[in-house]
């Protein structure tokens, strides 16, 4: 498939950035992930503002606007001819002289790169049997608000969970869940009431969790921002998840208990349908 390396289309296997780039170095660096559907891209302004609040955090400048990435974006997504799928887009603070924890000094240019993959998301299997979850400690640090290219606590986390057979790992603090691995951790109570972690700096705010409250409160469900335990998701009517890469999908199972009698609920089947619909209709 092709990338987008600063300002080049190169075969993905030829795409290249120096040793000295300060992702590599010092993962100085901030990503998004987009969904495609039908070759369009899903909630992209969504995680375009997203990306410029995550670079403005850390006081990165973007070497594009954000209407030139859409382009590229898009461009990616043509000379792939990517009908289903995500676009994943870096931008790290470049390639200094040497290996200097500080700015560089000198002008030197944010590094942006793009690739593509392909992922028929609508139809996977998971979404229908529903996934196991495996929870762990969450050891990352203190700005998960900022979507950073430092994951070495999700890589160690999702890692636990492939090796226990399960779908994602939900992280814990102060007895309470962060959030999944590299999704947004919901649950439905016995009165149907859905329920995720208020946005903080506790949690990156995902742009999939933002889009399904809203879904769901155009529909008067009712939705509640808190913080919730493991016991009380074993306990609940339901439990899902929701990413860009996964859209919504049910958790039948935590730790090896089942949540919801261990199907997927009704509640995640009909968010899930009502996102896939949203998605369809407001692609770009
Ligand atoms: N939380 C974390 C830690 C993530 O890495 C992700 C996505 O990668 C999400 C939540 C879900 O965010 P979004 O719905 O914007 O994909």
């Amino acid at each position: 498939s092709i990338a987008y390396v600063n300002g080049s289309f190169v075969p993905l296997s030829d795409a290249k950035v120096s040793v000295l780039d300060r992702g590599f170095l010092f993962a100085d660096g901030i990503y998004e992930v987009s969904a495609v559907l039908d070759g369009k891209l899903v909630d992209n302004a969504s995680h375009l503002a997203r990306l410029e609040r995550s670079v403005g955090e850390i006081k990165l400048k973007l070497p594009e606007t954000v209407g030139r990435i859409t382009e590229i974006q898009k461009e990616l997504i043509a000379r792939n001819k990517l009908a289903n799928g995500l676009v994943y887009l870096q931008v790290t603070r470049g390639a200094d002289t040497g290996r200097d924890f500080p700015f560089p000094k000198g002008d030197v240019k944010s590094s942006l790169v793009m690739f593509t993959s392909e992922k028929d998301i609508v139809n996977a299997v998971s979404a229908k049997t529903g996934i196991n979850v495996i929870t762990v400690p969450d050891i990352r640090w203190e700005r998960r608000d900022i979507k950073s290219v430092a994951l070495l606590a999700q890589v160690l986390a999702k890692q636990a969970a492939a090796e226990a057979g399960a779908g994602e790992a939900w992280m814990l603090e102060d007895g309470f869940v962060t959030e999944g691995g590299s999704s947004t951790a919901f649950i439905v109570t016995q009165d149907d009431v859905i329920v995720t972690r208020q946005n903080s700096n506790a949690i990156l705010p995902g742009c999939t969790r933002k889009a399904v409250m809203a879904l769901a409160e155009e529909r008067q469900l009712r939705v509640e921002e808190r913080a919730f335990t493991v016991a009380e998701a074993l306990a609940a009517k339901e439990a899902f998840i929701t990413s860009a890469s996964s859209f919504v999908q049910p958790v039948v199972a935590i730790d090896g208990k089942q949540v919801g009698g261990g199907k997927p609920g009704p509640m995640a089947t009909r968010l899930r349908e009502i996102y896939v619909e949203f998605a369809k209709a407001t692609g770009v």
